[in-house]
């Protein structure tokens, strides 16, 4: 009965965000927000975001609605016009030249468009990650399981990749071209998934971990 009685007590711990705030943090980051105008301030641009997800991804992105992209993404560094060597511009669903004015699509123009959705999209689970600590609100944590879902889906189905679109490369990755970009993808997804695991179920959180993060740690490694 007394480990019993442990375990129930040690369940909810285990839960509990540990990775770079933990719940003594929140409690602090409130008592400061409530004396402090600026740190008011901070938390407030956190939960705007938060509040403007999905929506705000989607008006700039040009998407009909939230979904991930459907291939991995291209290498920042192919955003430019093939005639002109200009940087391109994202509006929208556009990438426009800046000489002329035409829109250029297909790899890797689309792809590094992919790059910036899914990196927007990993900061997004983060902001709700931090809302639902600092709010216990469930629509944040609504908002980061629907994240955290989909990645999970996507991620061992995309093949690994590099800049140059090779396969199974060693520079290669899944979501990103290249093992860098896809950890700084993965950093502030794996704050966020820390921030948010107390509002997953048990088979949510497996399902995460071994599909994302363990596939993903393994791609990197
Ligand atoms: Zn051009």
């Amino acid at each position: 009965m007394r480990t019993i009685a442990l375990l129930a007590a040690a369940l909810p711990l285990a839960a509990q965000p540990r990775l770079l705030l933990d719940t003594g943090d929140f409690e602090r980051i409130r008592k400061l927000a409530a004396s402090e105008s600026w740190a008011a301030g901070v938390r407030d641009g956190i939960l705007r975001r938060a509040d403007a997800w999905p929506a705000d991804h989607v008006r700039q992105f040009g998407l009909r609605e939230w979904a991930l992209p459907p291939e991995g993404a291209g290498w920042s560094h192919a955003y430019v016009c093939p005639e002109h060597g200009m940087r391109l511009r994202q509006e929208a669903g556009k990438n426009l030249c800046p000489v002329d004015g035409k829109d250029y699509h297909g790899w890797p123009i689309d792809n590094v468009v992919y790059m910036q959705r899914n990196g927007d999209t990993a900061h997004a689970a983060r902001d709700l990650g931090l809302a639902w600590q600092l709010t216990r609100k469930p629509v944040y944590a609504e908002k980061a399981r629907r994240i955290f879902s989909a990645y999970a889906d996507l991620y061992p189905t995309l093949p690994v990749h590099d800049n140059n679109n090779r396969r199974d490369t060693r520079s290669g990755a899944r979501i990103m071209s290249q093992t860098l970009s896809e950890s700084s993808w993965l950093i502030p997804l794996v704050f966020a998934y820390d921030l948010a695991r107390d509002a997953l179920t048990a088979e949510e959180r497996a399902r995460f971990e071994t599909r994302v993060l363990r596939d993903a740690a393994q791609v990197i490694d």
